[in-house]
């Protein structure tokens, strides 16, 4: 018996093990591949458990239904709807007596039952649900030796504490290690979002803006554009109301900002109280247009310092055209010798060329 319950637990590490590599890739492959690697080692989890059953006195009890189980109540039916089909073709085709009631009660009722908990509740931390959901596939599981085995009642009676304690302990083994995966893939996430954006204003940083736009420059049509804008007299604002309201009128504007952002608008922050815009797939009026639109708002926009100061702020702005066979990092510089000019030209001003 221990040998048994010892290979199982291999197949829960080894399936641990593949899952953290393929979290570890999620950037790199496609939505796609994730989910078929992931149902690909699910379903051969499900197998693999079937060939290596606990041996019990006389009785042999698998766990195939935990990996489907997990996977149904934490992710959903995208993983554990085309594993249950993948398992259970196989099993139909590998015949049997026992092939009926091992698809119907030894995996689709227990995966629906989790389903159906996955749905009603994603509370991370109720810990009687999961172990109401362990007995509950336990049970579902042991209907056809109640219901369809002579003396069925009997064997029920011999085989429960060790059916019950099995899937207990392997299913908390399970729990850990995929509650493990979800950390880390959170970690993983926040992690690149951190690693991308401006803290103060939650824009695109400046190094995040050049990956982002250089994709929207081959994925859009052209033509593509740079805007760059520039807080009019900011040192002035800082001076007179401190760093701080500089910070709120900063985050203010980038509120703005966000506004405009779409699949087309990509905003960043540039640098202290700079903002930098992408626009694709435009035709210089549309391009125009916006930046109009967006100056005038800044323009128009009461910044409140507090109660007793209220502000208006205006802004330069430089515009250019992507070329063709110029670059972007070209583009911003002549986006960037355009501000200069509306700045030289007398500020609160669009300068495109
Ligand atoms: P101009 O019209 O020529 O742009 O005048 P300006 O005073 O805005 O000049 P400039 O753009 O060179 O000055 C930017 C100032 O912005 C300098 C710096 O003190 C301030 N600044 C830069 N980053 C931050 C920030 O994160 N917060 C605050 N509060 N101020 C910042
Ligand atoms: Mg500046
Ligand atoms: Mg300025």
């Amino acid at each position: 018996m221990l040998q048994s319950i010892l290979s199982n637990l291999a197949i829960i590490l080894l399936m641990h093990l593949i899952m953290s590599m393929i979290m570890q890739s999620r950037k790199k492959i496609t939505t796609f591949t994730f989910h078929f690697l992931t149902i690909l080692l699910v379903s051969v989890s499900v197998i693999s458990m079937f060939y290596l059953p606990i041996r019990f006195d006389n009785y042999w009890v698998d766990m195939r239904f935990i990996p489907l189980v997990f996977y149904a109540y934490f992710y959903g039916w995208k993983i554990a709807i085309p594993s249950l089909l993948i398992a259970s073709l196989w099993r139909f085709f590998m015949g049997g007596d026992g092939m009926v009631p091992g698809i119907i009660f030894g995996m689709i009722a227990p995966t629906i039952l989790a389903l159906a908990f996955h749905f009603r509740s994603k509370l991370e931390k109720n810990y009687f649900e999961k172990l109401s959901i362990i007995i509950g596939s336990w049970l579902i599981c042991d209907v056809p030796i109640i219901l369809l085995i002579p003396n069925g009642i009997e064997i029920f009676k011999d085989i429960a504490f060790i059916r019950a304690a099995s899937f207990i302990i392997t299913s908390i083994i399970w729990y850990i290690f995929i509650m493990q995966n979800r950390q880390l893939q959170i970690l993983h996430s926040k992690l690149i979002k951190l690693a991308g954006e401006d803290p103060l204003t939650q824009l695109l940083n400046k190094r995040e803006f050049f990956t982002v736009v250089n994709h929207k420059v081959k994925e859009l049509k052209p033509n593509h554009y740079i805007a760059m804008i520039d807080i009019d007299y900011f040192k002035q604002i800082n001076d007179l109301y401190g760093h701080l309201a500089g910070d709120k009128i900063i985050t203010e504007i980038a509120s703005i900002l966000k506004k405009y952002g779409n699949e087309f608008v990509q905003i960043g922050r540039y640098g202290g109280e700079e903002f930098i815009i992408y626009i694709g797939n435009a035709t210089n009026t549309s391009a125009t247009e916006l930046i109009h639109k967006i100056h005038q708002e800044i323009q128009s926009h009461e910044f409140v310092i507090d109660d007793n100061n209220r502000l208006n702020i205006t802004a330069s702005i430089g515009l250019a055209i992507l070329e063709n066979n110029s670059t972007l990092l070209h583009t911003v510089n002549k986006a960037d010798i355009n501000l200069y000019i509306a700045k030289k030209n007398g500020r609160n001003r669009l300068f495109i060329s």
